[in-house]
């Protein structure tokens, strides 16, 4: 970690000459003259996602059905090729991790696989501050049950609003949990949880624990199988750049291949006996078994470019540059815009062991109005309420000059009023 930050403009140039990934820049779309600070929300599109697509629109057009079997990335085992690349990246073998459906709907998966509160175990420990649909999700799982979610979707609240306490989550794990289901960076505050030590937790007291890594995949190193959690699942369209509504991930431990499949589907058989078309359902015995229908060909083809932008970037060096990045977005508004008039602060742990790959920065009474200005110097942060400006700096795309220019742009918003020409009104995404 570079802890000698200077404020001058001068010192982020230094640092992108400095920058082992720099040249990872120059193979994306960056749009015009604009400063892209949201690829916690939507990665850019790459020249590499873009000549995959293409290749296989003309599989597409040349092989038709043959495209399963005979295109260049044979349709048939995109899923398996695709989570044998991702496990690259979250510290999983080939087998555990496949490519296949939405976040949600995986949550669902895999919720459905090891949920079970007939067998004694009735609750769910969650978190208020989770991604609001893993909640609707958590609770559809329990009433789908004919249990109540007030007694069994235990939801472990924050202190302060911004982070989760591991100990109060832990304080809940006794012998009427069944399983635990947490985010491995809180979308909004950006902290990263301990996922090690919540899985060892959960394991001492017999409970299974899953995590939803859509905002720490490809941002942050996972060490799934080290740390031995049961199961996680992820988009891929944030870090991982895939594309708008690419695929997402499962992981599974292999511990639990010769489980039976919660949500079964055609995809998840044994791919040799796929085309029998047995009635008798017979799983893979990876990953691949908790598949559930035809994948999206052209989401996965867009997504395997990406996906080889990151490994061949590497997840270690993709931390490293990632957090000096929010270190010196951290470093420039605690230095120089917390102050009044400014108010600035930032609600993202200043630890880096705790922190993912965005950067929460809080104003309290124009953050709003403060995003539509950014958007108007074409700086794109994203919103969330009541008092969040979000920023991601990726590693792969941005770079210190980029924030340097947009912690003058957050100075000069304010130092013009300039978010006074905006409606307090929100759009519908922000
Ligand atoms: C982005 C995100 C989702 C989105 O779910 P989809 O099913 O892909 O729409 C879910 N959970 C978390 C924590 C997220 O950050």
């Amino acid at each position: 970690m570079n802890k000698s930050f200077r404020t001058g403009k001068q010192f982020a140039g230094e640092m992108d000459s400095r920058d082992p990934l720099a040249d990872m820049r120059n193979r994306f779309y960056i749009p015009e003259n604009t400063i892209y600070m949201d690829g916690n929300s939507l990665g850019l599109a790459s020249m590499d996602a873009e000549k995959k697509l293409q290749e296989a629109l003309q599989d597409w057009k040349t092989l038709a059905i043959r495209g399963w079997l005979d295109a260049k990335s044979p349709w048939f085992y995109l899923p398996e090729k695709l989570g044998a690349k991702m496990a690259e990246l979250v510290g999983a073998q080939p087998e555990e991790v496949v490519m296949t459906g939405s976040t949600t709907g995986n949550l669902h998966s895999m919720v459905s696989t090891f949920y079970k509160p007939w067998e004694g175990r009735t609750k769910i420990i969650a978190d208020t501050l989770n991604f609001p649909s893993d909640i609707y999700a958590l609770r559809s799982q329990v009433m789908l049950h004919g249990l109540d979610p007030e007694e069994n979707l235990v939801l472990v609240e924050s202190r302060d609003g911004k982070y989760i306490d591991e100990d109060d989550v832990i304080k809940y794990m006794d012998e009427t949990v069944s399983l635990v289901l947490l985010p491995g960076v809180l979308y909004r505050s950006g902290q990263l949880l301990d996922m090690k030590r919540l899985t060892s937790e959960a394991h001492k007291r017999g409970i299974i624990i899953g995590f939803d890594c859509a905002h720490s995949a490809g941002a942050v190193p996972h060490y799934f199988d080290n740390w031995d959690v049961d199961f996680a699942f992820w988009c891929s369209y944030k870090h991982l750049n895939g594309g708008p509504g690419s695929p997402a991930f499962i992981y599974l431990n292999k511990r639990h291949f010769n489980r039976e499949p919660g949500l079964a589907g055609w995809f998840g058989c044994k791919k040799e006996k796929q085309f029998d078309l047995s009635i008798d359902f017979d799983h893979a015995n990876s990953a691949g078994g908790w598949q559930m229908g035809t994948p999206s060909v052209f989401s996965a083809a867009a997504l395997e470019g990406s996906l080889d932008i990151s490994c061949e970037a590497g997840i270690e060096k993709i931390r490293e540059k990632s957090l000096e990045l929010t270190s010196y977005l951290i470093f420039l508004v605690e230095n120089t815009l917390s102050d009044a008039p400014y108010n600035y602060t930032t609600g993202t742990p200043l630890d880096t062991d705790r922190r993912g790959g965005h950067v929460a920065i809080i104003h309290p009474q124009e953050a709003w109005r403060i995003c539509c200005a950014l958007k108007d110097r074409n700086i794109i942060p994203d919103f969330r309420p009541d008092s969040v400006i979000r920023l991601a700096p990726c590693a792969l795309y941005n770079t210190f000059t980029d924030v340097w220019n947009v912690a003058e742009a957050l100075r000069e918003i304010l130092d013009h009023k300039e978010y006074e020409k905006f409606s307090v009104k929100r759009d519908a995404v922000s």
